[in-house]
């Protein structure tokens, strides 16, 4: 017998997202270290150490969630269903610049990792400012997260310059380069708030540290007008022109690329984090995922933050994902259950370039697992667990969650936060929000 340090026994379905799709049944998985050391039947009777009977439940890799904006969430429903310039200008800047802090980041960010881990997310990509703050609220939380500070051309709550902005991201990254929890990464806003000059520096550094270069592109019909009118060429060729366009690319919305900025992401390797619940909300348009997958561009699946979606909900956005894009195409066959649940998973690991770290549950990698229970007449009978998982659950079905070999949810309670000193943050903030 080996030691070990967690043995998850008996689980009814393991889906490893591995290259092949292996799907196990009654197996076992068996983690050290922080990894995963076996998985497979039987492996129980090989290894002692703690030990958790995982029957009727269907395991999964950690989900990850490839666009948000975590501090959001003190955001939540304020302004809804107003014209995106109205919703903004009235609602969401003013309160930004006024409230944004290191503790309205610590304490939006800690309510958004709550609800994710809830959620069954261990990883996830944050776009915002403050980033120390998301940084402590992650490793409370005991998550992982690749983490960019927005930069932008005009003053905003993180910098008054975008030389401002860079240089934090450089110092941003310094401080937590090499850590196991946070990927510091690089984060020029779009590429009708940053100019080319602005968008060249960022890769620079992004280039100089091997980060992440975590953009919005082609959200709106408006900046693909508008980047037309300023550059004559579509967004994605004009990030090609000045030469930001690579691997390290991560690429939030993508709704309106033409088939050849299709064409160019799929040559240049950039990734995209398919946002299509806050593309829905925010009505931006629905984004041609279907072409980019039959072009072999990585789709990911991102929630974007809070106020347009309104919930950080992977399973359910992967869910819209599924039945959106069959709706459009008036095409059933279109993003079936496993491509959803790919784009949630090894897709998202992709995406953040730490396919050999996470994204699938296979021997070496991190022990970032996600345990749905199927013990609910509304998860039964159950003759495929995709099927069940991307159709029938949602985020609240999660029951276990391990991140880094730790257990951080059990029995669909979140054990690493205080629920009671959450929902008090969340009241103090609205009051702020609401009298000044
Ligand atoms: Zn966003």
């Amino acid at each position: 017998m080996k030691q070990a340090d967690l043995i998850l026994t008996n689980i009814s379905y393991i889906l490893t997202m591995d290259a092949d799709l292996t799907q196990l049944t009654d197996s076992d998985i068996v983690i050290k270290d922080g990894k995963i050391i076996d998985i497979g039947k039987d492996k129980k009777n090989e290894y002692y150490g703690k030990t958790i009977d995982c029957r009727e439940k269907i395991a999964i890799p950690g989900l990850i969630n490839t666009h948000t904006h975590a501090a959001m969430t003190l955001l939540r429903g304020y302004g809804s269903d107003n014209p995106l310039k109205i919703w903004l200008e009235e609602y969401i800047w003013p309160v930004e610049g006024k409230f944004v802090s290191y503790d309205f980041v610590k304490d939006g960010t800690d309510i958004a990792c709550y609800e994710m881990l809830r959620n069954g997310i261990t990883t996830f990509v944050d776009m915002y400012f403050y980033e120390d703050a998301v940084a402590e609220s992650v490793k409370n939380a005991g998550m992982r997260a690749a983490l960019c500070t927005g930069i932008l051309d005009f003053p905003n709550p993180g910098a008054s310059s975008p030389d401002e902005g860079l240089k934090k991201t450089e110092e941003f990254i310094k401080r937590y380069q090499g850590d196991e929890n946070i990927y510091p990464c690089v984060g020029p806003h779009a590429p009708y708030t940053c100019s080319p000059e602005t968008l060249k520096k960022a890769m620079e550094i992004a280039e100089k540290y091997d980060t992440l270069f975590h953009i919005h592109v082609s959200e709106t019909t408006f900046e693909v007008e508008t980047i037309k009118e300023k550059y004559g060429k579509t967004p994605v060729e004009h990030l090609d022109s000045i030469g930001v366009l690579n691997d390290r690319v991560l690429a939030a919305h993508m709704v309106h690329p033409t088939d050849k900025e299709i064409e160019l992401l799929a040559e240049r390797n950039a990734k995209v984090a398919h946002c299509p619940e806050s593309n829905l909300k925010l009505a931006s348009g629905v984004a041609p995922v279907p072409k980019m997958l039959d072009a072999e561009v990585v789709v990911s699946v991102g929630t974007d933050g809070t106020a347009s979606n309104d919930d950080l909900d992977i399973i359910g956005e992967i869910a819209t994902a599924a039945k959106l894009h069959k709706g459009v195409n008036l095409d059933p066959t279109v993003v079936n259950a496993k491509q959803a649940l790919q784009m949630a998973t090894i897709n998202g690991a992709k995406a953040l370039r730490l396919e050999d770290k996470i994204g699938s549950l296979e021997v070496g990698k991190y022990a970032d697992i996600t345990l749905i229970d199927t013990q609910d007449p509304h998860l039964q009978p159950l003759f495929d667990p995709y099927t069940q998982i991307v159709y029938s659950s949602t985020g609240k079905e999660v029951d276990t969650v391990i991140v880094n070999g730790e257990i951080v949810v059990l029995d669909k309670k979140v054990l690493v936060l205080d629920k009671e000193e959450l929902l008090e943050k969340a009241q103090y903030w609205k009051e702020k929000t609401l009298n000044g």
